[in-house]
C-alpha cells in the first residue's frame, strides 16, 4: 500500500491532475472494524465482520424496499487514496500493470464496489458483512445486487 508521494519501481503518475467534472453527494458514512489500511481484507468475504451503513437520516425514505434483497451493492468512496497513479506495482517487486487493470483503491475517481450481504435493517442504517474499507469510508450509493434484481420497469425493444 502506498503511503505519501513515493513511487515504486516502475511505477508513473500524472504530473497534473484534470480538472473535475462533476460534483458527488456522500449519502452516509460506513462503519467498519478496520481503523487502519492494514486491517482492511484486500476484498470483502461474506463471513466478514458486521459492517454498518450509517445513512444521513433525511435519505432513509430511499431504503424502502431493500430489506427483500439478501445482497446488496455497496459503493463508496475511497477517500484516503491517492489518484494520480497511472501505473502500479502492487506487490512492490517491479511487476508493474495499467490502474485500470487493477481493482487497487489509488485510481482516479477512488470507488470502491463490493456486493455484501444484507444482515438487517435498522432505521437509517444497514448491517450487512463483506466489506474491506476503513472505518469512516464515505458512502455514495446502495443497490441491489445484479444477481438478485429483476427490473421493475417493462422491457425495452431491443436496439
Ligand atoms: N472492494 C473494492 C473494489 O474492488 O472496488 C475495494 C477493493 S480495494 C483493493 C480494498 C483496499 O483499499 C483495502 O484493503 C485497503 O487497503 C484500501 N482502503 C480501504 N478503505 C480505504 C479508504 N477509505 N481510502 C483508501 N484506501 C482504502
Amino acid at each position: 500500500m502506498h503511503h505519501g508521494d513515493t513511487l515504486r519501481e516502475g511505477e508513473t503518475a500524472l504530473v497534473e491532475l484534470p480538472p473535475e467534472d462533476v460534483g458527488l453527494r456522500f449519502i452516509g458514512v460506513i462503519r467498519t472494524p478496520f481503523l487502519t489500511r492494514d486491517d482492511c481484507p484486500r476484498q470483502g468475504c461474506d463471513d466478514g465482520p458486521e459492517c454498518r451503513l450509517e445513512l444521513d437520516p433525511r435519505f432513509a425514505p430511499a431504503l424502502d424496499g431493500i430489506e427483500t434483497f439478501p445482497r446488496i451493492e455497496v459503493l463508496y468512496w475511497l477517500h484516503e487514496a491517492r489518484r494520480d497513479l497511472l501505473t502500479q506495482s502492487p506487490k512492490s517487486d517491479g511487476a508493474v500493470r495499467g490502474t485500470f487493470s487493477l481493482r487497487s483503491p489509488l485510481r482516479p475517481n477512488p470507488i470502491g464496489t463490493s456486493s455484501v450481504r444484507l444482515i438487517r435493517r435498522e432505521g437509517p442504517v444497514l448491517v450487512v458483512r463483506g466489506l474491506d474499507c476503513l472505518d469512516g469510508t464515505p458512502l455514495l450509493d446502495i443497490k441491489p445486487d445484479r444477481c438478485a434484481w429483476t427490473p421493475e420497469a417493462p422491457p425495452k425493444p431491443a436496439g
